[in-house]
């Protein structure tokens, strides 16, 4: 018996029987298909202004109080595998005699084509880092709570990677 590779980069988190369903999708060619039904639309936050825009409207309805975020931008080097999917630097260095820190949120360029939900998702991720460094339960209670069907869209844009991995066109 002979059984195709089985080894989905951005799906090694989840049960081997989702997996399992992603595989067969995209032998069948359907992936890209179901992706586009679910989420007709892209966004329409193109410039690295309009992502801070974005990002700040979201710290203001929920992490009012988490410190200052100074930049958020688009970075087309940032190597989207596994959870490299933004950046979040917390700086911290001595201006005029006392310590300032910056915050700096970076999400990967292939987010400028996609779903608002995509993005958003990858909006909430680095912005829960600024309450929580790890990946810990708090950190998702967060991410659920600025965004309760976080996991879902998590699941779905690493679909689209997976999609993309394989030869897939650009969706959006
Ligand atoms: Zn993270």
């Amino acid at each position: 018996m002979t059984t195709a590779p089985l080894d989905l980069p951005y799906l090694r988190a989840y049960a081997p029987a989702l997996q399992a369903q992603a595989h067969a999708l995209l032998a069948q060619g359907q992936l890209g298909a179901l992706l586009q039904r679910k989420y007709p639309e892209g966004h329409a936050v193109r410039s690295d202004k309009a992502l801070y825009d974005y990002a700040q409207e979201f710290k203001a309805r929920h992490l009012r109080n988490a410190g200052t975020v100074n930049k958020v931008l688009f970075d087309s080097k940032i190597h989207v595998v596994r959870h490299a999917l933004g950046l979040h630097t917390h700086r911290t260095r001595v201006q005029g005699g006392r310590l300032a820190a910056r915050h700096e949120i970076r999400v990967a360029a292939l987010f400028k084509q996609t779903p608002d939900e995509f993005l958003r998702m990858i909006v909430v991720h680095e912005l829960a880092h600024l309450r929580e460094k790890d990946h810990g339960k708090a950190f998702y209670q967060l991410c659920t709570h600025m965004e309760p069907q976080y996991h879902q869209f998590e699941f779905d844009l690493r679909l689209y990677l997976t999609h993309l991995d394989a030869g897939g066109e650009l969706l959006w």
